[in-house]
């Protein structure tokens, strides 16, 4: 990576102003619900504590739209995050101001804290260089360790680094890198999985994929624009109709690229999306008019899993079928499991391939799963995230 990273700079006895994304799911009575999102901060932190750093820390959580609004403090995180560090963290209810200054001012080196959400000031999302200049006076240095934000130019990814140096933490070193190498130096063969509802939401992905893989698989709804751009019938199966002359021209240009696109064979197809309707398999050249393809059939996974355990490096981004609901989740467990297998590079990245990996109990098996959804496809997309520009070059 050509940005500068947490051994670039002497830390000992500095305010280091930390951007993490410790925004975590909690419970109408404020319980935190998942916290692997605090967990993975804890290598940056502990970095920091290590070499003396006073550490502030930033954050967002939910959308409180520039309001403050305790429904989204960060109060409980700041005890969870007390109790994984086993450390005092002192809390700040207010991220800018007088209140965060005397906060920061009566820290020593190791102590901790952590700023009220960022959000619940307008200036947040809208990058206003004077809110980012207040935020970046409480420190001497910024690290950039939320990589989930990073495809976001708001004033504490973005606005803060043109006030103070810049480098990225552990854990957006470890997202940039993995996923980069995987992009630009791949063990081959290189296979990528695509999935979920919109062929809309991941034309950037496919295109700048198509220059990088060996194999492309695609299932989940946006399968069936493909068929559908071959002249199948696939009755009442999600359809982007003014993405079908794009779906044929991208097939043509996998070929012109010898990249093998393989589409799903057979499909499992229902009347609706209701628990308990009959469903059934079928060729793709049989959809019934009436039905509609909610996940990939047998014949499509084995054709997958077959793929997946010759690869030496998969990326894969979205589900393969209504993976919320568990007849229709056969599909995505399947290519969970011979991703789980393999000895591959095996890289989620990110949403809801990660949370149906994490739910089908396959997380420990994978290389990476990104904490990004939408910064993730950003990056495969081949963008350069706006969090990630903004950091000084080594
Ligand atoms: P995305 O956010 O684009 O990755 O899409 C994820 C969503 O795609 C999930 O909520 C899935 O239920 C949905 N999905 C996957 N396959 C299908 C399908 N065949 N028909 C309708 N929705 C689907």
């Amino acid at each position: 990576m050509n940005k500068k990273t947490l051994e670039d700079f002497n830390l000992e006895n500095k305010r280091v102003l930390v951007r993490e994304d410790l925004n975590v799911p909690l419970d109408e009575n404020q319980n935190i619900t998942d916290d692997t999102r605090i967990r993975a901060v804890l290598p940056t932190i502990n970095y920091l504590i290590d070499k003396g750093a006073k550490v502030i820390i930033v954050s967002h959580l939910g959308r409180p739209k520039g309001k403050a609004n305790p429904k989204y403090s960060l109060v409980p995180v700041a005890k969870k995050l007390s109790e994984l560090l086993k450390k005092e963290v002192t809390f700040a209810q207010n991220c800018i101001g007088e209140v965060a200054e005397k906060a920061a001012a009566k820290m020593k080196p190791k102590d901790v804290l952590l700023l009220e959400n960022v959000r619940f000031h307008e200036g947040e999302e809208k990058n206003d260089p004077e809110f980012a200049k207040n935020l970046a006076s409480l420190a001497d240095v910024f690290i950039n360790d939320a990589f989930g934000t990073s495809h976001r130019a708001h004033a504490s990814t973005v606005g803060v680094a043109q006030f103070l140096p810049a480098g990225a933490g552990c854990l957006m070193q470890k997202e940039i890198e993995i996923m980069g190498n995987a992009l630009e130096k791949p063990e081959r063969p290189f296979v990528a999985i695509l999935g979920g509802a919109k062929v809309g939401d991941k034309i950037g992905v496919i295109q700048n994929l198509l220059s990088k893989v060996d194999v492309l698989l695609i299932g989940g709804g946006m399968a069936y624009t493909f068929l559908k751009s071959q002249g199948h019938e696939i009755g009442q199966s999600l359809l982007e109709p003014d993405k079908i002359e794009l779906a044929a021209s991208l097939l043509k240009e996998a070929r012109q690229k010898n990249v093998e696109i393989l589409l799903p064979d057979d499909v499992v197809v229902t009347s609706k999306l209701e628990e308990g309707l009959p469903y059934e398999t079928v060729s793709v050249t049989q959809i019934p008019k009436d039905k509609m393809g909610v996940d990939i059939g047998q014949k499509t996974r084995d054709k997958f899993a077959d793929v997946i355990k010759d690869a030496k490096t998969v990326v894969w981004n979205g589900p393969m079928g209504v993976f919320e609901m568990k007849v229709y989740a056969e599909g995505t467990l399947a290519v969970a499991s011979a991703m789980a297998k393999s000895k591959a590079v095996t890289i989620i990245g990110g949403g809801d391939s990660a949370a149906a990996v994490k739910q089908l109990g396959f997380a420990e098996a994978m290389t990476h799963i990104s904490t990004g959804g939408g910064a993730s496809l950003e990056f495969l997309e081949g963008r350069e995230l706006p969090g990630v520009a903004a950091l000084n070059d080594r």
